[in-house]
């Protein structure tokens, strides 16, 4: 449902009051999602002729480069076994490595609904049991910037932004933002996977825990602990010209393509030019890369003896 719609429809006496049971309105203007099963239909013929590309454009959160059906996957309006057909009749036409790469996608889903299956502890502990030891961080006003897009960092703010504005985030950046929080800020996966479960419209049991504990390294087939992302590096790398930062963090849009990942390194008249005082019309980082990651060192290192 459209926001407006799903507001509207909230005082009809046919249905409850849909904030009591969780539900928040999101901005889904900001994603074609077309609704319902002819919803699903149109966006997996419109992402069809996109399938042979995926590869190539996943990982750019500026392209339209994944199908976004999780939202239609999630609540059953599009049947995994029509997006493994599609996926598989490429396959089978040895068209690109598109399809190839989307289906391996579709089984990660499977995946990690085997693993909840079997393995239910993950809902409150890590998959591995020896990271539970893992001593995270109690700071709430790091928690509170991260939540709400406001670290310092631009690409984790135009992705934290993006999900409250829309209720979706790209794959890449889920991981960027997972790993930043885990990774640069110290704190305990849980509290992000709730703050993702509270704000995705494809949230997804199975699908979130997965990830969240993926990027913690705390969980199966999961990043290794001293594999951190640099959240500068991976900026550069999948939104060169910083369009997708543009988009949700209006206050460094005025940077140039290159200067756009890391205001804090300017010199002060690029700054000016910019229309940007750091720690006023943008945030100063709200920690150092290479500090923090040293520290996540010791704490994995010092959890694992
Ligand atoms: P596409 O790239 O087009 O992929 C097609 C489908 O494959 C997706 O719709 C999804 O159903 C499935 N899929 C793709 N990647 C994954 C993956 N890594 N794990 C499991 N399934 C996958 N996905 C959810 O559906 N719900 C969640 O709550 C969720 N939380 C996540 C949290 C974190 C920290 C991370 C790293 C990933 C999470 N994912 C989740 C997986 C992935 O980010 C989304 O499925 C994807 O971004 C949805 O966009 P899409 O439909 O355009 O994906």
């Amino acid at each position: 449902n459209p926001a407006g719609r799903l507001a509207a429809c909230a005082h009809e006496p046919c249905l409850p009051d849909l904030s009591a049971l969780g539900f928040e309105t999101t901005d889904l203007d900001d994603l074609p999602i077309t609704a319902g099963e002819s919803g699903a239909n149109a966006q997996l013929e419109a992402f069809a002729p996109r399938l042979d590309d995926y590869a190539t454009r996943r990982d750019y959160p500026a392209l339209a480069g994944p199908s976004y059906l999780s939202v239609h996957l999630r609540f059953g309006t599009l049947s995994i076994r029509r997006a493994a057909r599609l996926a598989w009749s490429a396959m089978s036409a040895g068209e690109g490595g598109g399809a190839e790469t989307w289906m391996n996608e579709l089984i990660w889903r499977d995946f990690y609904f085997q693993i909840l299956f079997h393995f239910p502890h993950v809902t409150h502990s890590a998959f591995r049991a020896e990271m539970d030891a893992v001593a995270w961080e109690d700071d709430e006003t790091a928690f509170q910037a991260w939540c709400e897009g406001r670290t310092g960092y631009p690409l984790v703010d135009a992705a934290m932004r993006q999900l409250l504005h829309s209720g979706y985030m790209h794959n890449r950046l889920r991981m960027v933002t997972a790993s930043f929080l885990t990774k640069d800020l110290g704190i305990d996966w849980r509290r992000g996977e709730a703050w993702f479960a509270r704000h995705l419209n494809d949230f997804d049991l199975a699908a979130n825990n997965g990830g969240w504990q993926w990027a913690a390294s705390t969980g199966c087939d999961a990043q290794p602990y001293f594999r951190i992302f640099n959240p500068v590096t991976q900026s550069t790398k999948f939104d060169p010209r910083g369009r997708f930062i543009r988009r949700y963090v209006p206050e460094v849009a005025r940077l140039g393509d290159k200067d756009i990942h890391a205001p804090w390194t300017l010199d002060a008249e690029k700054l000016s030019h910019a229309g940007i005082v750091l720690g006023q019309t943008y945030p100063a980082p709200i920690v150092d890369h290479a500090q923090a990651r040293k520290l996540t060192l010791a704490r994995f290192e010092a959890a694992r003896t």
